[in-house]
C-alpha cells in the first residue's frame, strides 16, 4: 500500500509536462506490480540483465528506461524491447545501440548524457563533447536511433544553490541544441531529493526511486 500511495502523492504534485519514471532498481516485481496496479506504466533500472528479467516478468505495456551506466556489449539484451536509454555519452555506444536497433527492426531513443556534477566519477558529456558529437557526419547515418534529449545528475550536496545552478546550466544547454533539432524535447534532470528544484529550472522528466519505493540497501 505505502507504494501506491507515495506513487499517487508524488504524481498529484507533478505538472502535466513532466514525465515520471519509477526508478525500481533492486526491488522486486511484487513492489513493481504495486505500482503498476496504481496506474504507472514508466519503470526505470540501472542494470541491464535486471531490467530484462523484469521485463520477462510482467505485463507487457509497461516502458522500460535504461538509467544507468551502458555497457557497449549488454546493448543486445535491452534492445528488443528499451523504450528510453538515458545515459548515452559516447559515439561508440550510439553505434552500437544503432546496430541492435537494427537487428530488431527498431529506432531506439536516447539521451545523451551530460556532466553537470562536481564530482569527477559521474559519466558524461561535457558541452563540447556535445556539439562535436551532435554535428558529426557519422551521428547522421545512425539511422536506427533517435536523439530525444538530454539528461543529467547535480551533485549529490545539501547545498540548493550549487544543485540549482548545475540544473539551470543544463537547461541552458538544452535549449541551446533544441534551436536545431526538433526532436530535442525531453530533459531528464531530478531524483528524489531534488525533483521539486528540477522541475521549476526546467526539467520534463523526473527519475524517482526511493520517495516511491523506500530506500535501497
Ligand atoms: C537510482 C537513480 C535514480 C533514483 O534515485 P532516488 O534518489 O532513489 O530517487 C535516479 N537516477 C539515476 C540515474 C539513478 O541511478
Amino acid at each position: 500500500m505505502a507504494i501506491a500511495t507515495n506513487l499517487l502523492q508524488i504524481k498529484s504534485t507533478l505538472p502535466k509536462h513532466v514525465t515520471l519514471v519509477a526508478v525500481s532498481k533492486t526491488k522486486p516485481v511484487s513492489d513493481l506490480m504495486e505500482a503498476y496496479e496504481a496506474g504507472q506504466r514508466i519503470f526505470g533500472e540501472n542494470k541491464i540483465q535486471e531490467m530484462a528479467e523484469k521485463w520477462d516478468q510482467i505485463p507487457k505495456d509497461i516502458q522500460w528506461h535504461m538509467i544507468g551506466h551502458v555497457q557497449t556489449n549488454k546493448v543486445k539484451f535491452m534492445a528488443p524491447f528499451v523504450s528510453l536509454i538515458h545515459g548515452v555519452d559516447s559515439l561508440k555506444l550510439l553505434e552500437e545501440i544503432n546496430k541492435q536497433g537494427k537487428k530488431n527492426n527498431r529506432i531506439i531513443d536516447c539521451l545523451l548524457q551530460i556532466h553537470i556534477a562536481e564530482e569527477e566519477t559521474k559519466f558524461g558529456l561535457d558541452e563540447e563533447e556535445l556539439a562535436s558529437l551532435v554535428s558529426s557526419n557519422e551521428i547522421q547515418e545512425l539511422k536506427n536511433i533517435r536523439i530525444v534529449g538530454l539528461m543529467g545528475m547535480a551533485t549529490f550536496t545539501d547545498n540548493k544553490e550549487q544543485v540549482k545552478k548545475e540544473f539551470t546550466h543544463l537547461k541552458s544547454i538544452f535549449d541551446q541544441f533544441k534551436i536545431n533539432n526538433s526532436q530535442f524535447t525531453i530533459l531528464s534532470m531530478g531524483m528524489s531529493g531534488d525533483y521539486q528544484l528540477a522541475i521549476e529550472c526546467g526539467s520534463t522528466m523526473v527519475r524517482i526511486g526511493s520517495s516511491i519505493f523506500g530506500g535501497r540497501n
